[in-house]
């Protein structure tokens, strides 16, 4: 698929920063340079003229031509009948990973946009609470919560954070995809290329196929996003079970105030505790044991 759209020149250093993470050593001729983002190939000509090329192509040109040519602060979302992926709890220290892929029908775009998840990345926890009960009959949806415990089993043995969410985001993805065999469009938010994310799944006997890989997918799908809030509500959850668990009320992230609560953990239940409810690789460990070395 190819689209093509014209940028104003102001517009274009906003163009060149997204896009520099992921441009190409080669460009073609009149070009100011190429990028591949996620399965996107992305030409900015001399002229101004964009071109986006490959299975995404539409859902990077609405993106730009929203966001930047119509001055928009926000843009279209690919609303179409699909399946998309994303995960939470990579970045918190205690709390589990938590992967979901969530299945939309077109015919519920309005609904679930009126909520608010057109925008996932800015809706605030106590939003996420309000809105998540509400998507009952919305969508559709497969989990996996990896609690630490394993996580740090795992871990040990060599498995990398990206390849856990691999095989979690396969899982998930195949549950719904196994459900809804007619959603051909199956889209997962881009943590690793789609070339590693498959060496990272090799060994599974079921892969989900024809997947369609976007770097900021839950500001470009609706599936994704929806997958995002979900994943959001799971985790939000899981962290209060985990609270009322250790009679601690468990900080989010991996700051300060993650490193003074595992220090009053540790005092209280022994340094053990966070291998039961902490992400053990993270740099927070060393900083709570410190003082007890
Ligand atoms: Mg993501």
């Amino acid at each position: 698929m190819n689209k093509v759209i014209k940028v104003d020149k102001d517009k274009i250093d906003k163009l060149i920063n997204y896009y520099e993470p992921f441009m190409r050593d080669k460009k073609p001729p009149y070009s100011v340079f190429q990028a591949k983002d996620g399965d996107t190939v992305v030409t900015l000509y001399e002229s101004g003229k964009v071109m986006f090329q490959g299975p995404t192509a539409d859902i990077d040109a609405a993106f730009w031509g929203e966001a930047i040519l119509i001055e928009k602060e926000s843009f279209t979302f690919n609303t179409e009948d699909s399946i998309g992926s994303d995960e939470v709890g990579t970045g918190d220290y205690f709390g589990p990973i938590v992967v979901v892929a969530a299945m939309i029908k077109e015919e519920n775009k309005d609904k679930l946009m009126e909520l608010g998840i057109k925008d996932s990345k800015a809706l605030t926890d106590e939003h996420i609470l309000k809105i998540s009960p509400k998507l009952k009959g919305l969508c559709d949806y497969s989990y996996f919560i990896l609690n630490n415990k394993v996580y740090n089993e795992y871990n040990e043995k060599g498995y990398n954070m990206n390849k856990l969410k691999a095989l979690m985001h396969n899982d998930c993805l195949l549950k719904m995809h196994n459900k809804y065999p007619e959603i051909k469009k199956i889209i997962i938010d881009e943590f690793t290329t789609k070339e590693r994310f498959y060496d990272y799944i090799a060994d599974e006997t079921n892969k989900i196929d024809n997947l369609t890989s976007l770097t900021k997918g839950e500001s470009k799908s609706l599936a994704v996003a929806t997958a995002s809030v979900i994943a959001r509500y799971i985790f939000l959850k899981e962290m209060d079970k985990l609270s009322d668990k250790v009679h601690y009320p468990l900080p989010k992230g991996a700051g300060p105030q993650v490193d003074s609560a595992g220090k009053d953990l540790v005092k209280e239940h022994g340094k053990e505790i966070l291998k039961e409810i902490a992400k053990y690789n993270f740099g927070n460990t060393k900083k709570i044991l410190d003082i007890y070395i």
